[in-house]
């Protein structure tokens, strides 16, 4: 089969705000860009992010870049790499005034400036008071940030295919990268993209959970791509489940509310956070507060017929604080939950949300991994930025509004180190003849299946397994049978068949593609948490409740050959300051 190629300076895959951010820096510079997106760019997840962006601007109350930073590192469990949350935190006030002046409309305070508002995890002198350090444009900060870049890009040239899928990586025989294979999801078309540099801005794959605040189309697409070329994943058994999602829906309700002054209760009325966190309470870090409360279900204290959520209370701010500073939620919370929140209680429960794992980089964005000689070299050619990236500054467990400073700081960080590696990559190295055979075959497998099962169906089942076997909590017997489970269900994802052949927006195909990379994060994940026999940041196991600094103070890396796993240490050094050696953690 003759496949078209086309070539370019940089091909990105991802237009969220890693991708558009990195790509606006590159047009810029003269470079000839290609960014894919399964959807039209400003309907990538990240314009579903409410809450804000982190910056320690000081509008509010004093702040500064190095309580920040002490923040970041203590919410990661101490397992984020120092260097690079110094990195990011330093460049936070920069990166937001410079998306200031990019035309975003960020709220404004009474005196002009940038408005902030306090979040979880976030603290005023390594650990003081609460600081507010959460840049917003009211409830709908992705929005904002979305539509600015994506404006900025489009009067920079920036080339979009629109509807696009990226398939898979194409590596040479020492290992670079050389571009990818593409598909036209409307015509079925299977492009190759060649570049000089690859970069992987795909998003998170919060769809390996049954309940998920993430959008239907994060199904982890970079990372099964990176799995299947030899590239490790690391992290990847820690995911962030967010304490408010809708329940029974799973649509996510910003900690914004709990920044506002909104705060959880119980069945007895009881505003339970103040036992588990006496100081921080409602804005304890996320984790800490999603299994305060899976607790208080489990112990026969959640609300409802079933005991099976609890009550998120705002209406105590007031109609004009909701309609202005929370608009958006309102007017989740009415078509959700079917609530007014200026009048009731929004009915929520912990729901999967964020990845803190990923693809394994240096604070450049070049992808790190066992390569030509070593264990952890570059990549040549190849850049993963946003939440398909795994830097770590996230560690074991996120704060609230430190993704969208993640991807605006490694999304420039990034596209600089593109432009200065390709001054010394000047022509695109030569093409192998079947640099497409392999994704021809899956191709090929996908439309030639019979008898298989439906994709839908095995979806299902690797949704319900993650979520009963791999949640809030973790048990050692669960995770066992878990991964047995997980096994099971990757054998039956090589045995699909597409049910629906029609060639309409070739959907049946492109889940059954999704579906090859859903197995790769879901195996991932349940064998990296399997292994890890300590609680940690998200990462909580019933059987060995501590953090185990001895034994677990470094990062899990998954190698899908084999299901292998390997360890690296944490780089616990910072790049100026002192480091902040690991002690308990409590808010
Ligand atoms: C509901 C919600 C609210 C959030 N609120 C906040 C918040 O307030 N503050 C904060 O800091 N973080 C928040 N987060 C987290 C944060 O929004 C995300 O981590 C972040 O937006 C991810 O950005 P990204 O650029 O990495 O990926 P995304 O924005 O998810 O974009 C991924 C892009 O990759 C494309 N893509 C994926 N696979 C393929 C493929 N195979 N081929 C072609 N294109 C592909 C998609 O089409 C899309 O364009 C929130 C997350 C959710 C789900």
């Amino acid at each position: 089969m003759a496949i078209t190629k086309r070539t370019f300076d940089v091909v990105i895959i991802g237009a969220g705000g890693a991708g558009m951010r990195a790509a606006l820096q590159l047009s810029e510079a003269g470079l000839k860009v290609a960014v894919l997106s399964k959807v039209f760019p400003t309907r990538s997840h990240t314009v579903s992010a409410q809450g804000g962006i982190a910056a320690s601007l000081g509008n509010v109350t004093e702040d500064n870049w190095h309580w920040h930073m002490y923040d970041t590192v203590k919410g990661s469990d101490y397992l984020g790499d120092q260097d690079a949350i110094e990195f990011m935190c330093r460049q936070a006030n920069e990166v937001v005034y410079e998306l200031e002046h990019f035309g975003m409309p960020f709220d404004r305070l009474e005196n002009g400036k940038i408005y902030q508002r306090p979040f979880g995890g976030q603290s005023q002198n390594f650990g003081g008071a609460q600081a507010t350090r959460s840049c917003a444009s009211a409830d709908r900060t992705g929005h904002a940030l979305l539509h600015t870049l994506y404006q900025r890009n489009v009067s920079a040239n920036t080339q979009f295919f629109i509807e696009w899928m990226g398939l898979d990586l194409i590596r040479d025989e020492q290992g670079d990268v050389l571009g990818i294979t593409a598909l036209e999801m409307e015509t079925g078309e299977v492009m190759i993209m060649q570049a000089r540099a690859t970069l992987f801005a795909t998003g998170g794959a919060g769809r390996i959970f049954q309940a998920s605040t993430n959008a239907l189309i994060n199904t982890g697409d970079g990372l099964g791509m990176a799995a299947r070329a030899d590239i490790p994943l690391e992290d990847m058994e820690f995911w962030q489940f967010h304490p408010t999602g809708v329940h029974g829906a799973g649509v996510l309700i910003s900690e914004a509310v709990r920044g506002e002054g909104g705060y959880l209760l119980n069945q007895a009325g009881e505003r339970f956070m103040e036992r588990y966190a006496p100081n921080a309470k409602d804005l304890a870090s996320r984790d800490v507060v999603s299994r305060a409360m899976t607790t208080e279900i489990k112990e026969g204290r959640g609300c409802g017929d079933d005991n099976d959520h609890l009550m998120l209370k705002l209406d105590h701010l007031g109609a004009d604080i909701i309609k202005s500073r929370l608009p958006g939620i309102r007017e989740l919370a009415m078509k959700f939950a079917h609530v007014d929140p200026i009048h009731h209680p929004i009915p929520v429960v912990p729901t999967a949300h964020y990845m803190m794992g990923g693809i394994p980089t240096n604070f450049y964005g070049q992808v790190v991994a066992p390569y030509k000689t070593g264990p952890e070299e570059i990549v040549s050619g190849f850049y993963a930025v946003g939440e398909c990236a795994c830097v770590s500054v996230h560690g074991a467990n996120r704060l609230g509004t430190n993704s969208l400073l993640d991807l605006i700081v490694f999304g420039r960080a990034a596209a600089l180190k593109i432009i200065d590696d390709l001054k010394a990559i000047p022509h695109h190295k030569p093409l192998a003849e079947n640099a497409a055979d392999k994704t021809l075959a899956r191709l090929t497998r996908l439309e030639d299946k019979k008898n298989g099962e439906s994709v839908a169906e095995v979806k299902n089942e690797l949704s319900k397994t993650m979520q009963t076997y791999c949640g809030v909590f973790r048990f050692e017997d669960m995770l066992q049978q878990g991964v047995e489970k997980m096994k099971e269900v990757a054998t039956r994802v090589d045995n699909t068949e597409i049910k629906d052949k029609s060639k309409v927006f070739n959907t049946a195909r492109i889940e059954a593609l999704e579906l090859d990379n859903l197995k790769e994060v879901a195996m991932a994940t349940i064998i990296s948490a399997e292994a890890r026999s300590e609680s940690r940041g998200a990462h909580a196991r019933d059987d060995f409740p501590q953090r185990d600094d001895d034994k677990w103070l470094k990062h899990t890396l998954y190698f899908s050959k084999n299901n292998r796993l390997d360890y690296k240490p944490v780089r616990l050094k910072p790049q100026t300051v002192e480091s902040f050696p690991p002690k308990a953690r409590t808010y």
